[in-house]
């Protein structure tokens, strides 16, 4: 007979193809597990608005200094918030730094220093933006409360997501297991060499570990969406619903830092409570 622990590695693998969808030319990704909730969601990709190349075309980021760029990007947010009918002047975006800091929109000052913002208000939609970093919905139905997390491998190896679900447990009275969590389109193992230190680090901080990273040409190359996905299952969560696309394996698609070199525009991850 199998381990509890060996049915939970296999689960936090396994993913599956979401559904897309155009949204006023936008091409939008939903999780199957958050369809039919109480909360509007979207993981955008680079498909849908006017964002010039090398940014193109829907850039959601404002990462570049230049004046049209963050004027674009702000279009681009409006057109998002529109597309799903949530207020656009509500909107919280969060500064992401890489850190594990999750914070309350209801509570929080100002969100410069902030990777995961959470809220039980309802039409408080929250967007953050990634280009290769693990985008992650965690919703509670029973309670009506959320949270958009941003997991690079500082924060997976931070344990964000961790960190938001017992955010959501001190104050919104959530329990874990009650939980929904939707883990997007990010970076797969495929296209993702790291340094040995980063992949003990990530392999650190579930049980197993070492099943979550692959050797290619003697190059660790860990699955971050496996390992946020098995940070969740452990935490207690029973849906964690994975999609199954790499951002760097379909550049036509969604941008991806590494494939780039760097140089690209960000697609996100919203989430609001009706
Ligand atoms: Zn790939």
């Amino acid at each position: 007979m199998r381990s509890e622990t060996a049915k939970l590695v296999e689960k936090a693998h396994e993913k599956s193809s979401w559904p897309t969808a155009e949204v006023d030319g936008m091409l939008l990704l939903q999780a199957p597990s958050l369809k039919g909730q109480r909360l509007k969601h979207a993981f955008t990709t680079r498909k849908g608005g006017q964002t010039p190349a090398p940014f193109d075309s829907f850039n959601l980021g404002r990462h570049d200094a230049a004046v049209d760029h963050w004027n674009d990007a702000m279009d681009n947010r409006k057109r998002l918030c529109a597309a799903l009918e949530v207020p656009f002047a509500d909107l919280r975006v969060p500064g992401q730094v890489h850190s594990k800091r999750v914070v309350f929109a209801e509570d929080a000052q100002q969100l410069k220093e902030v990777d995961a913002v959470a809220t039980v208000s309802s039409n408080v939609p929250v967007l953050l933006h990634y280009a290769d970093c693990v985008p992650i919905i965690i919703f509670d139905p029973r309670r009506s409360a959320l949270a958009v997390v941003h997991a690079g491998w500082r924060g997976t190896a931070a344990m964000i997501a961790s960190e938001a679900v017992t955010a959501l447990v001190n104050r919104a009275g959530s329990e874990a297991w009650d939980l929904i969590a939707a883990v997007g389109p990010a970076i797969g193992s495929c296209c993702y060499p790291t340094s040995a230190e980063a992949a003990k680090s990530l392999a650190s901080t579930v049980t197993d570990g070492e099943l979550f990273i692959t050797l290619r040409e003697g190059q660790p190359c860990p699955d971050l969406r496996a390992i946020n996905a098995m940070q969740l299952l452990e935490r207690g969560l029973s849906t964690v619903d994975v999609s199954d696309l790499c951002t760097a394996c379909n550049p036509d698609i969604f941008y991806s830092h590494r494939q780039s070199g760097g140089m690209t525009g960000r697609q996100g991850a919203i989430a609001c409570l009706i």
